[in-house]
């Protein structure tokens, strides 16, 4: 049986909706399924002799029109373009139901966090038209995660709180450690997916390390637009933040051309002298060091992976970075990592030494 975390809202497993599908209910009327597939079928193969109609309304991709990720530019999911984002599908006993699936496997290198924005205004919508059931296989961690979330949301709720009160109404939930990170970047981000955000930012890094590796190779497109291209090869969002904030956005340039190699929203900035790496971040012991430029004791500063890296698509474990334009060496990249002369690790690192480059505004 569901269990009822809210009015019009339920938790349930893969049992909980099969039996709705099959045999209807007086009650539910949506279902979001978070399974690893999200076709229908998955039922079926689930247990045979289940049969489930269902009748497509809409399949929507990564990249497909209305998202924010088709420009190249700097604020981007993690995700690849052409991943499915979800389906809208009529289901069940006699198509009653209005069904949302979701890919998502319940791993800790999961990509919970691109996946929030469109299963919480689901959950949203459904609660006006009737009551929903949120569903994964066995109804502790990926359904979890995405309710916990939208407690967090709509309740305003820290993360530890929105599980505490979703425990209350289900005991067994419990969302994997790396769902638990990132629903507590969607609460440092103040309940939303924010691409330009430092947090996200650090975020796909991370993603983008875990697919390193795993030896997959390096897919350029997930870099941060270059802010050195002459601004008529530049996206619009790029010349947006260039133009937003103009004249005064500081900008990294190389000291021996001025070519323009990074703005301060590239640069990740961790907490100077801290041991760990930027991304233990439930490690931090005090402050926020998002946000937080490098103190003047590093002597350096890392930023995220840009378009005009090539030696980076090379595909080494490390190499040494070089201007786009003159080639002078402005300092290395490493993805198991490299210490800062504060004494932080950063992983993975792209690393500028602040003796080639310049600070100024645009
Ligand atoms: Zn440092
Ligand atoms: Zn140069």
């Amino acid at each position: 049986m569901p269990y009822l975390v809210r009015e019009r809202l339920f938790i349930g497993n893969i049992g909980d909706a099969a039996e709705i599908l099959q045999n209807g209910s007086n009650e539910i009327t949506h279902i979001l399924s978070v399974l690893s597939s999200a076709s229908i079928t998955f039922f079926t193969e689930w247990r045979s002799g289940l049969s489930i109609p269902s009748k497509e309304i809409r399949k929507v991709y990564v990249g497909g029109s209305g998202s924010d990720d088709d420009s190249g530019s700097g604020s981007k999911s993690s995700l690849s373009p052409d991943k499915l984002l979800y389906s809208l599908e009529y289901a069940g006993k006699d198509l009653k139901f209005v069904r949302m699936a979701v890919p998502l496997r319940d791993m800790e290198s999961e990509d919970l966090l691109d996946y929030l924005d469109v299963c919480l205004d689901f959950i949203e919508n459904s609660r006006k038209e009737g009551s929903v059931l949120v569903h994964c296989f066995a109804g502790v961690s990926r359904s979890a995660a995405i309710i916990t979330a939208y407690l967090m949301r709509s309740e305003q709720l820290s993360q530890e709180d929105a599980v505490e009160s979703l425990r209350e109404s289900c005991e067994s939930v419990c969302p994997n450690d790396g769902f638990l990170e990132q629903l507590k970047m969607f609460e440092q981000m103040g309940f939303k997916v924010d691409h330009a955000s430092p947090i996200y930012k650090r975020f796909r890094l991370k993603l983008l390390g875990d697919s390193y590796n795993r030896g997959e190779k390096i897919d350029g497109s997930k870099f941060g637009a270059d802010p050195g291209l002459p601004a008529e090869n530049v996206s619009p969002n790029v010349e947006a933040s260039l133009n937003k904030e103009s004249p005064s956005t500081p900008a990294y340039r190389c000291k021996k051309c001025r070519r323009v190699l990074a703005l301060k929203d590239n640069v990740l900035g961790h907490v100077p002298g801290e041991g760990e790496t930027c991304f233990g971040w439930h490690k931090r012991r005090s402050g926020n060091p998002f946000n937080r430029s490098d103190d003047d004791e590093c002597s350096s500063i890392f930023v995220e992976p840009l378009r005009w890296m090539t030696s980076v698509e090379e595909g080494g474990l490390e190499g040494k970075l070089l201007c786009a334009h003159c080639e002078a060496r402005l300092g290395y990249f490493n993805w198991s990592g490299i210490q800062c002369s504060c004494g932080s690790w950063i992983t993975p690192a792209f690393q500028l030494h602040k003796s080639k480059v310049d600070i100024s505004t645009i």
